[in-house]
């Protein structure tokens, strides 16, 4: 969806050559949402061929514990309206089980989900591109949103009871990152909550803040955080314990507390990043069949945030450094410095490093 916004918003071009090659009418859902939903499908696809290579049995449907070792799948279409579902249909017994079972978006009670609110994974489900869009979260999903939001052209506004803009990056970047996203379009209310969220029958979604201030807009992206996908799971008939929004606790080697289940991935909680996820599963798995390949997760951990412009980081922050009251070196490299940077038509683009040497 940012690549597309990207294309459509005619944003690189402009930047670079001068000349606008944006879209000459209204974007819609499905111009917006075509590439997302290609790339969906091939990349299921390329799943698909990998389980198929390695012999694995794929089962479609929703999995349940009966015992430790058993497990019961239901097929979705039995699961599909919420009905208390019949009896499973098929039973898996293993001797090791690995839960990998992802994150479902928190939903707090207030926000009317549905037409005009959703969460992360609802917000797929537009119908119509917001002309408004409020944002409660300035986490990692509610930045990347507001940013490809407002590069299509929607007014945005992100709510946060913070006051800074994802605090686990360096202060400065942060502090530029923000900059950026106010010139694209973005506003952000600081240090606030949401007291109300309420729908009228236009169509319009009413936000009540902690300041007394109202935001009437389009639509809702309520970005609160996600928690351990284990709603469905029986956990408890596997003896297995669940930790904070439904996460489930494991050791080094992603061993739950019954020895013989592992888990990894979301549904063990942060860092939850796709690479993350899947060098957890492989120690995981490791670490059932005895391997001697038994790695732990690489430390530091590299971050991706795909807002617009992008941040990559890795390792302690420079306000991190000062803290601990370690000896340290900038560097920093402007791309308004660098002719590359001019050439790629990237003149905001900032590199740092914090170096320590002590
Ligand atoms: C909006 C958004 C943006 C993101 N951007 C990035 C990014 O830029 N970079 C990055 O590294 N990560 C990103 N992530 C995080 C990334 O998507 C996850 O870390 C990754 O998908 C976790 O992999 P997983 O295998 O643990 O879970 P998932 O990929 O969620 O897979 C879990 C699977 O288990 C299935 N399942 C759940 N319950 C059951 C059940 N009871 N029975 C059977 N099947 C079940 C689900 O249907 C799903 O297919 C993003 C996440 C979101 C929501």
């Amino acid at each position: 969806m940012r690549e597309t916004a990207l294309a459509l918003s005619g944003l690189r071009s402009r930047d670079l050559y001068g000349v606008d090659l944006s879209l000459r009418r209204e974007a819609t859902v499905e111009d917006f949402l075509h590439h997302e939903r290609a790339v969906k499908v091939s990349a299921n696809a390329m799943a698909s061929q990998l389980l198929e290579a390695s012999g694995s049995e794929v089962y479609a449907g929703s999995a349940a514990f009966l015992d430790e070792h058993t497990v019961g799948v239901k097929s979705l279409n039995a699961t599909a309206h919420g009905d208390p579902a019949p009896e499973p249909e098929v039973l898996l017994r293993g001797e090791r089980v690995l839960i990998a079972t992802g994150s479902t978006p928190i939903r707090p009670p207030i926000y009317p989900f549905g037409p005009g609110v959703y969460d992360s994974d609802t917000i797929l489900e537009l119908t119509r591109l917001p002309h408004s869009i409020a944002i409660v979260g300035a986490g990692v999903i509610g930045s990347e949103y507001a940013c490809t939001f407002a590069t299509l052209g929607t007014q945005v506004h992100i709510i946060d009871g913070r006051d800074t803009l994802l605090p686990f990056l360096d202060d400065e970047i942060s502090t530029a990152l923000a900059a950026a996203m106010e010139r694209c379009g973005v506003t952000f209310h600081w240090r606030e909550n949401v007291e109300s969220c309420t729908k009228d029958g236009a169509g319009r979604v009413t936000l009540e803040l902690s300041s007394g201030q109202r935001l009437v807009v389009d639509a809702v992206l309520a970005a609160a955080g996600r928690g351990g996908n284990t709603g469905a799971l029986c956990l408890s008939a596997a003896g297995i314990r669940v930790g904070a929004h439904g996460t489930i606790e494991v050791d080094e080697h992603y061993q739950t507390s019954v020895p013989h289940i592992f888990a990894a991935g979301d549904v063990v909680g942060p860092p939850a990043l796709v690479s993350t996820s899947m060098r957890q599963a492989r120690i995981a798995i490791a670490r059932a069949f005895n391997e001697a390949d038994q790695a732990t997760a690489p430390r530091p951990l590299p971050y991706g945030v795909y807002t617009i412009p992008e941040v990559g980081t890795i390792g302690e922050t420079e306000s991190a450094l000062k803290k601990r009251g370690a000896a340290y070196l900038v560097g920093r490299a402007r791309y308004e410095r660098n002719f590359r940077g001019r050439i790629g038509g990237r003149r905001e683009r900032l590199f740092k490093a914090a170096l320590r040497w002590r």
